[in-house]
């Protein structure tokens, strides 16, 4: 088994805060060698974890993920097992606040773009060679709508008709791709809302699962559960929230 997990090597995206830091040290923890891609390079470094390489990367920015994962798959001398997909940005908005355009057009080229930026890096080579597994990190927001999250929803609603299309491509060649929908936890996901009326309602609907909210530890525990299920398992759906979540 820790034989296993030292060839195994993960890639996650937004691995220099909430589920994507948890994660790096639960993996970590686990043995996992680890590529992890985020702008605040100081916060992955900071973690200090063996057999990790942290790259300052926009995953906006397709020609430096896939220079990363080179640089990863060389430095390691192995293909990447598991890609990640978890950066992720969030911005509350009305549908009629063209005002904030610049946000809408950042949700979409990081959530949507960022898991296409991130699959086209390892998909050629995990098709190849009939193994591998990509996570995406969608949410609850990609199942419902919500209001004040029209452009975050429909950015999680793309991801999971991605997941989902390609799942169904890719389960010939043996590949998994897997969706994990989180509910509402605290990170700095909503700290990036600058409509301070629309962040009080967020909060004001949050004071109604009566203080549950779900720890990063609790999602990043699911998602090493589904990836070290055997390879011929996959746990297509996640769905985690607070039990209060309505
Ligand atoms: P955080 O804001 O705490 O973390 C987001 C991470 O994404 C950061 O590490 C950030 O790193 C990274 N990121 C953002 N933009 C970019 C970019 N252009 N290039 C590279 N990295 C980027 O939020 P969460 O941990 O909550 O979010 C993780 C995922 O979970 C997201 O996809 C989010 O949509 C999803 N989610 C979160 C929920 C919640 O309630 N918190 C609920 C459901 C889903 P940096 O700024 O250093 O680049």
């Amino acid at each position: 088994e820790t034989e296993n997990k030292e060839k195994k090597l993960v890639v996650i995206t937004g691995a220099s805060s909430g589920y994507g830091k948890e994660l790096a040290q639960l993996f970590s923890s686990q043995g996992y060698p680890l590529l992890l891609l985020a702008r605040r390079v100081e916060l992955m470094k900071e973690m200090n974890l063996p057999n990790t390489l942290c790259k300052q990367v926009d995953v906006t920015d397709y020609a430096s993920v896939e220079a990363a994962v080179k640089e990863a798959e060389q430095h390691f001398n192995l293909p990447v097992d598991l890609m990640v997909n978890n950066a992720g940005y969030m911005a509350l908005t009305k549908s009629y606040d063209t005002d904030c355009f610049e946000q809408w057009e950042k949700m979409v080229d990081v959530n949507i773009k960022g898991v296409l930026n991130g699959t086209k890096a390892v998909i050629n080579s995990m098709k190849a060679r009939n193994t591998g597994t990509i996570i995406n990190i969608s949410s609850i927001a990609g199942f419902k709508t919500f209001t004040d999250h029209s452009v975050y929803c429909s950015t999680k609603f793309a991801v999971h008709a991605f997941t989902e299309t390609a799942r169904e491509e890719l389960a010939p060649f043996n590949v998994r791709m897997l969706l994990v929908s989180p509910g509402v936890s605290e990170t700095e996901l909503l700290s990036h809302t600058t409509n301070t009326t629309l962040k009080n309602n967020y909060l004001e609907w949050k004071k109604t699962m009566q203080g549950q909210s779900l720890k990063p530890i609790e999602i990043c525990k699911s998602i090493l559960f589904i990836y070290q299920m055997p390879q011929s398992v996959s746990i297509r759906d996640l769905v985690i929230a607070p039990t209060r979540q309505s």
